[in-house]
């Protein structure tokens, strides 16, 4: 056919990146930033100027930004128009993109529909957080608190209560039925009464352990004892003996 590939489609990594490098028009920058490997399309994307295309990439690309919050933040910060933000907060694939855009944005009337309407509640979160109405804020975050998912944003939504008795009523009750140490901790640190978490928690064998280990010498050998404690209410549970060389 004779077309010609373009240069950053090299497959020697450095002459790809030199090549993007040299491009000047934002429609060929784009389509490297959507069609080149992880590095190339980074590359291009710090390249970018033109909003529209910008906004095309953060709604569209997800590998990219899966489990890497970085590139999020390097495309979210090139990102300034209001419109394009918008567009991104609305309508991106990866939810920790649609997070970040509501984060910039600025239009209150905007940030209310989110807060109220969103059917994430991630994003509600982060709008109502932007709230100058902080009486709507608050509602919103009893409403996060009572009936959100996933758990940790009905933690943090409980957390941003200025009801304190009702942010203490909603761990407690998240407490009798959280099923793993991350969540636990975090209802831990924030009640106030920790004999609320024996009773919701370590009182069904629900402990917040961690993991400790006695050494002893004998020899040349160390005797080692494993075990686990509970932060709040003490129980110890050992988990079994061995020996190694000193
Ligand atoms: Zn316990």
């Amino acid at each position: 056919m004779g077309l010609f590939k373009p240069a950053w489609m090299n497959k020697n990594e450095k002459k790809a990146l030199i090549a993007v490098k040299k491009l000047t028009d934002q429609a060929r920058i784009a389509r490297a930033a959507q069609e080149g490997s992880s590095n190339i399309r980074l590359a291009a994307i710090k390249k970018l100027v033109d909003q529209k295309l910008l906004a095309g990439i953060a709604k569209d690309a997800v590998e990219l930004f899966n489990n890497n919050y970085y590139n999020i933040i390097i495309v979210i910060e090139k990102l300034t128009d209001q419109g394009a933000l918008y567009d991104v907060a609305k309508n991106a694939r990866h939810i920790d993109m649609r997070c970040a855009a509501v984060e910039k944005l600025m239009d209150q009337g905007v940030l209310t529909d989110f807060a109220k309407n969103d059917e994430n509640d991630e994003v509600r979160f982060i709008a109502a957080k932007k709230l100058i109405d902080k009486t709507l804020a608050q509602e919103i975050y009893i409403d996060i608190a009572q009936n959100g998912e996933p758990l940790e944003v009905r933690i943090n939504a409980a957390g941003e209560l200025t009801n304190q008795n009702l942010a203490q009523e909603i761990y407690a009750n998240i407490a009798s039925y959280v099923n793993n140490d991350y969540h636990r901790e975090m209802l831990f640190e924030r009640l106030k009464d920790k004999n609320v978490f024996i009773e919701r928690c370590c009182n069904k064998g629900n402990h917040l352990w961690f993991y400790k280990a006695d050494t002893a010498q004998r020899g040349d050998f160390y005797d080692v004892d494993e075990f686990r404690v509970c932060k709040v209410c003490g129980k110890k549970e050992y988990s079994g003996s061995y020996s190694r060389k000193a």
